[in-house]
């Protein structure tokens, strides 16, 4: 790994011993490299020195052990909002990509510390006894709920780990959530199956203003192409949809370059989801990210606490956006995720439950 994004590696006590840890050391050479008893050492060593602790903490790994069940239900699930059925897997916490509207700066401000997990194998243990004793469910996997699933997979390397597990069986998928175009180590397995790598798309306006540090949307175009070619499922989430002047141009735009680098038949679906935040985070963007310009619009509190642009303003961005995809695909599933069932009714015409192709990503 070239240009390594970290200033120091901390490790905890005993991780030293594990392989993944010597994964993680020779992947980068030169960083300095010292050991602490906890994150929290760490935090208050960032709190005493650093302005961002927040910014700060991105530049840090910490290496631990995790204690206790990986596997969670998607946290998601709130008053009033459909939720997709799904699972998260947290091997990482942070992201070394900063975007403006990241709910972990509000979510993790106690703990900011780019955190990885060093043990790998009680996951895949674990994951395979959950798999075997329920071959009746089904589990759709994820591992960016708290992080990027692959902008640090050249220094982390989990892929290689998971991918292989999820080959197996065939009552679970793995979805990598992305914004980069870093998929070589991906490109390098043998065997896609079970694997659904999905990028997270903005215009590029927005993206380089909105989305610091990750690569354009025509850089993740490029890398989901080649994973298609590779055999992998591909998905995109038009998510933070972000409303801007001209913004049905700029999406339209969007959405032909989508066409452009994936052909409809292999794209698995495409969700959308609306800028949203909870209160305490306005003023950690406005300080973070002054330059930001995210509240040019008005937002009001939905029923699950969460601010949203105005339901009329979203049911529009919804259904033009759908209509641009349905203009190129009608083969295409879209789907709204985190948005109540009235606006599910406004744009589609139904719930997700009437609509058998998505009763997998439901729980209603
Ligand atoms: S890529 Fe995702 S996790 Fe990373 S900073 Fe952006 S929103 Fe947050």
């Amino acid at each position: 790994m070239t240009n390594a994004p970290f200033d120091v590696l901390y490790l905890e006590e005993g991780v030293e011993r594990l392989p993944f840890t010597h994964k993680v050391l020779s992947r980068l050479p030169g960083v300095p490299v010292e050991r602490v008893d906890s994150a929290e050492d760490i935090q208050e060593r960032l709190a005493r020195t650093e302005a961002d602790v927040f910014g700060a903490g991105k530049r840090r790994l910490f290496l631990s052990r995790f204690r206790g069940d990986f596997l969670k239900k998607c946290p998601g699930i709130s008053p009033g909002m459909v939720c997709c059925n799904y699972y998260v897997v947290n091997l990482i916490k942070n992201c070394v990509y900063d975007c403006s509207y990241c709910f972990l700066q509000d979510f993790l401000s106690n703990n900011p510390v780019l955190t990885a997990f060093a043990n790998p194998e009680d996951l895949v243990r674990e994951l395979e006894a959950t798999f075997r004793t329920h071959p009746e469910r089904s589990f759709r996997v994820g591992t960016g709920e708290l992080t990027d699933s692959l902008a640090l997979e050249e220094v982390l390397p989990y892929a290689e780990v998971l991918v292989p597990l999820f080959n197996r069986y065939p009552n679970a998928v793995l979805e990598l959530k992305t914004k980069s175009d870093i998929v070589a180590p991906l490109l390098a397995l043998p065997d896609p199956t079970n694997v659904i790598v999905s990028w997270s798309l903005n215009p590029p306006g927005v993206a380089e203003l909105e989305e610091k540090g990750t690569p354009g949307p025509h850089a993740r175009l490029a890398a989901a192409r080649k994973c298609f070619e590779a055999g992998y499922r591909v998905g995109f989430h038009f998510d933070p949809v972000i409303l801007h002047p001209g913004w049905e141009k700029t999406y339209a735009q969007l959405v032909d370059d989508l066409f452009d680098s994936v052909p409809p038949e292999g794209i698995e679906w495409i969700s959308l989801g609306s800028f949203r935040y909870r209160r305490g985070l306005k003023p950690v963007i406005r300080d973070r990210h002054p330059e930001t310009r995210l509240f040019d619009s008005e937002h009001v509190p939905a029923e699950d606490g969460k601010f949203r642009y105005l339901r009329p303003l979203r049911e529009k961005a919804y259904n033009t956006l759908r209509r641009m995809v349905q203009d190129k695909s009608g083969a295409v599933p879209v789907y709204m995720c985190m948005e109540s069932k009235e606006v599910w009714e406004g744009v589609t015409g139904h719930t997700p439950r009437a609509d058998e192709k998505l009763d997998v990503f439901f729980d209603l």
